[in-house]
């Protein structure tokens, strides 16, 4: 961590809690979200809210404001009922006061109604400019924020939702906008600190934000989990915890490798390697602001609150010199047929015990993957390779991936899974790879995760 760790004085405790898709998704979890908040409100006085869109409404969205722009009208049509009946089922549900209940109907309506009319306007123009979708995207948590809020303020805890475009500051990268955290740590204080001292629990939308014009911007698919990090550094909180349908951060993604079990101590480097190399219980951006100014993250499961998930921790971690601590598997890469330059054989050693026969190799340049275009990372290819086939990234993350790498494609081997290319990535000046990243046909991608994952002490 650069920063010396955040610790305000015990009345000065500063949480954000951000809540994810399937947190926010039914009745049942929504219910279980109003607990822990309901919980963390006795022992954190000054607790800030994030959510995400309920479950899959972000895709529906995203996928209306393409299909508005193709003319397909009906499809349009579909989403806005679908989307208006679930919300409005959690609002019967949830609000049970009278006249809160009323307004967060309203509310429901007013945003559903604002989906038909962008999506009529991108039918206009028979295309979806990254600036309209950007408008479309930022509905759902507009309208979970809501939901949630008013929920809350109906059990008697005093809420208010908050739409982050008046808190968080970006340029207008519309779709992967990078904010400006000066200007956001003043306005993000100035609308949320009076809400803090009137006892007020703020419930921010994650995932949104506004450019220095005021347009409607988002900070990229997952990015709920940066805006938490974003608040937290404005506000200098003591800790971000990222609740989430998970205990933590496990060792592979246990919907791939069913062995999978919870990290409880990682590294903020590691975290960021795992979570830049494809876990997706974390976006990649969320621990930069965190690190640089010793805010604490904890990652935790809200359907199973009483385990302490994953906290993040600074330096090295005892036996960490031969630890692989995770390994995160990446499809749907961007190809990049053209390739930089050939990485010197002396890079090479860095590996020492790569067999002879161990295929061509390329560095990985992690800055490029968050140009404004990019969604997914691109993936250099030797000039002389002709993949056609798809293929993922398997990457193993540690300081020990150096040892393993030889024991990696030993296993690999045994199961006749082709390593196509391999790349090893550095952080700073630290000359040992922190991970170690394997192109294999799509195909083999999950058999290869679970043999890696066999590695893993
Ligand atoms: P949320 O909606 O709470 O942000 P996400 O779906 O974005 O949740 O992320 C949680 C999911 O990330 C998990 O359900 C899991 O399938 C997936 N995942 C991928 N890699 C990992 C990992 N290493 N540890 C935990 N979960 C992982
Ligand atoms: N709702 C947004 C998405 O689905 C952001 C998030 O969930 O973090 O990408
Ligand atoms: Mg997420």
């Amino acid at each position: 961590m650069n920063g010396k760790p955040v610790d305000n004085p015990p009345d000065q405790r500063t949480i954000v809690m951000k809540f994810g898709g399937t947190s926010v998704g039914t009745e049942p979890a929504m219910r279980q979200v109003m607990h822990i908040l309901e919980q963390a409100q006795t022992t954190h006085p000054r607790l800030v809210v994030v959510v995400s869109a309920l479950s899959g409404v972000t895709d529906i969205l995203l996928e209306s404001a393409f299909a508005a722009a193709r003319g397909e009208p009906l499809v349009v049509k579909k989403a806005a009922h679908e989307l208006l009946v679930r919300h409005l089922a959690l609002a019967d549900a949830l609000v049970t006061d009278p006249a809160l209940r009323r307004s967060a109907w309203w509310k429901v309506r007013r945003w559903i109604a604002r989906f038909d009319d962008l999506c009529q306007a991108i039918s206009a123009c028979g295309s979806a400019e990254p600036e309209a979708l950007d408008a479309v995207a930022s509905l759902g948590e507009r309208l979970s924020a809501r939901l949630l809020s008013a929920a809350l303020s109906s059990v008697g805890i005093s809420s208010c939702a908050v739409d982050a475009t008046r808190l968080i500051v970006t340029d207008s990268h519309f779709q992967a906008a990078v904010p400006d955290l000066p200007a956001t740590t003043r306005r993000a204080r100035h609308v949320l600190e009076p809400l803090l001292a009137q006892g007020c629990l703020p419930v921010a939308t994650g995932f949104i934000a506004a450019d220095a014009h005021g347009a409607t911007t988002t900070l990229g698919r997952g990015g709920s989990d940066y805006t938490a990090a974003i608040l937290g550094a404005a506000l200098s909180a003591d800790d971000v915890w990222i609740w989430t349908d998970v205990d933590g951060i496990m060792t592979a993604d246990p919907r791939l490798v069913p062995e999978a079990r919870t990290i409880p101590e990682l590294t903020y480097t590691e975290a960021a390697e795992l979570a830049s190399f494809g876990a997706k219980v974390l976006h990649p951006k969320t621990v930069a602001p965190l690190v640089a100014l010793g805010i604490g993250l904890r990652v935790c499961n809200t359907f199973n609150p009483s385990n302490p998930g994953t906290r993040l921790v600074t330096g090295q971690l005892s036996g960490e010199e031969n630890a692989i601590r995770g390994v995160a598997v990446l499809h749907g890469l961007r190809w990049r047929p053209a390739y930089a330059a050939p990485l010197p054989v002396e890079a090479l050693a860095v590996l020492p015990s790569l067999p002879p026969s161990a295929p061509a190799s390329f560095p990985l340049d992690r800055s490029d993957w968050f140009t404004p275009d990019a969604s997914s990372p691109p993936l250099f290819l030797p000039q002389d390779a002709a993949f056609e086939e798809e293929v993922a990234l398997v990457t193993a993350v540690g300081a020990g991936v150096r040892r393993a790498a030889g024991r990696i494609f030993a296993a690999l081997e045994t199961r006749g899974i082709a390593v196509l290319a391999i790349a090893s990535t550095t952080i700073g000046q630290n000359p040992s790879p922190a991970s170690l990243s394997l192109v294999v046909r799509a195909g083999e991608a999950q058999a290869a995760a679970r043999l890696i994952h066999f590695l893993i002490g």
